[in-house]
C-alpha cells in the first residue's frame, strides 16, 4: 500500500502519453474539517497528531490504539496524516470536477480506501476517501452508484450508506474465511436503504469469462432500475491473477472490462484505486484502465520507462491468468445472478 505503487502507475501512464489526453491536476490536501464530514472528531484528532515517536509515550494509551484499530495491520508511520490528506483530497477534488462538469471522468489512483470506518482504521485504510468523495457528489447529484471490484468486500462504504437510497453500493468480492468477513448476499440495506446495497460473494479463482457473465447483467439491471446521476468505480487491483493477497484469476483485460462496461453508459464517472499487492501488476492494471478511460487501446508491449526491469520477463501491459481452479461453478454464479 506504499505510495510507490501509484508512482509506478503514473510513470507508465506518462510513458504511454496518456497524460496528453487528459488534464492532470494537483488537488488540495483534504483538511481535518473535510475529513470530519465522515470521521469522528476524536479519530481525526488522533490521526492528525499521532506520530511513531508519540505513539508509545504518555499521549496515547493502549485503549486509544485498540479503539482506533491502529497498530498491526494499520501501523502509524511518518507522514500518515499527509498521506490521508492526499488520498482524500484526490477523491474530493475528483468529485468537485464532476460536480462542476469540468470533467466527465475523474481518476484518483491514490484513492479507493474502502475499509476505513467512521472511528477506526481497517485493512490498510485510515481515511475513507470514497465516502468523502460521494458526500461531495451528493451536494449536486441525486443518486450515486458505487461499484467495487476489489477482491475484498467494500465494507466501509456500504456501512456509511447502508440506510439511504441516495447511494447504491454494489460489491463483488471473495467471501468465506477472508478479510473483512462481511458482504453476505443477504445484506441488502435497511430502512430507506433497503434494496440499495448489493453483494456478490465469490470463491477463489474466478476468471474473466465468469466475472463478466455476472458483472455485466447485474450492472445492466442496476443502471436501468437505479438510474444514477454519477458512478464511482473502485478498481482494487488485488482481484488480478497472481496478487500476493488476492485469490481471483482476472487478467488486466478482464478487470478493465468492468470499467469499459460502466463507461459505455455515458454517465459521469469517478475511478478510484484500492488494494493491489503485486505492485508491477497494479501499475499495469491502472495504466491500462487509464487508457480505456481516455478511449485508447494501448500497445501490449511496454514502452521504455523508469521501472522497466520491474516488468521482466514478459514486459507486457496485460497480466495473463494463471493455472488455477475456478471454484465458482456456472451454477453458483447463476444462483448469485
Ligand atoms: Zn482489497
Amino acid at each position: 500500500m506504499k505510495p510507490h505503487r501509484i508512482r509506478i502507475a503514473h510513470n507508465l501512464v506518462c510513458h504511454y502519453y496518456l497524460h496528453k489526453k487528459m488534464d492532470i491536476t494537483r488537488p488540495l490536501p483534504a483538511s481535518a474539517e473535510h475529513i470530519g464530514w465522515f470521521h469522528s472528531p476524536d479519530y481525526v484528532d488522533f490521526l492528525s497528531s499521532v506520530s511513531p515517536e508519540t505513539l508509545y509515550d504518555q499521549t496515547y494509551d493502549a485503549r486509544h490504539l485498540k479503539r482506533f484499530n491502529v497498530g498491526s495491520d494499520c501501523p502509524v508511520f511518518d507522514g500518515l496524516f499527509n498521506f490521508c490528506q492526499a488520498s482524500a483530497g484526490g477523491s474530493l477534488g475528483a468529485a468537485v470536477k464532476l460536480n462542476r462538469q469540468d470533467a466527465d471522468i475523474a481518476i484518483n489512483w491514490a484513492g479507493g480506501l474502502h475499509h476505513a470506518k467512521k472511528s477506526a482504521a481497517s485493512g490498510f485504510c485510515y481515511v475513507n476517501d470514497i465516502v468523502l468523495g460521494i458526500l461531495e457528489l451528493l451536494k449536486v447529484h441525486k443518486r450515486v452508484l458505487y461499484v467495487d471490484i476489489d477482491v475484498h468486500h467494500g465494507d466501509g462504504v456500504e456501512e456509511a450508506f447502508y440506510t439511504t437510497d441516495r447511494v447504491m453500493t454494489v460489491s463483488f468480492h471473495k467471501f468465506g474465511d477472508f478479510f473483512p468477513g462481511t458482504g453476505y448476499i443477504e445484506d441488502i440495506g435497511i430502512g430507506t436503504g433497503k434494496y440499495y446495497a448489493l453483494n456478490a460473494p465469490l470463491n477463489d479463482g474466478i476468471d474473466d469469462e465468469s466475472f463478466r457473465r455476472l458483472f455485466r447483467p447485474v450492472i445492466q439491471k442496476v443502471m436501468e432500475v437505479y438510474q444514477p446521476d454519477v458512478v464511482v468505480l473502485q478498481c482494487g487491483a488485488d482481484s488480478l491473477a497472481g496478487d500476493r493477497l488476492g485469490c481471483f484469476n482476472l487478467s488486466v483485460h478482464g478487470h478493465a472490462d468492468c470499467l469499459r462496461f460502466l463507461r459505455s453508459f455515458n454517465v459521469p464517472l469517478m475511478i478510484l484505486g484500492g488494494g493491489g499487492y503485486t505492485i508491477k501488476n497494479v501499475a499495469r492494471c491502472w495504466c491500462y484502465e487509464t487508457a480505456i478511460a481516455v478511449g485508447i487501446e494501448p500497445e501490449n508491449k511496454l514502452p521504455d520507462n523508469e521501472y522497466y526491469e520491474y516488468f521482466a520477463p514478459e514486459y507486457t501491459l496485460n497480466v495473463e491468468p494463471i493455472p488455477m481452479e475456478n471454484k465458482n461453478s456456472p451454477r453458483d454464479l447463476e444462483k448469485i445472478r
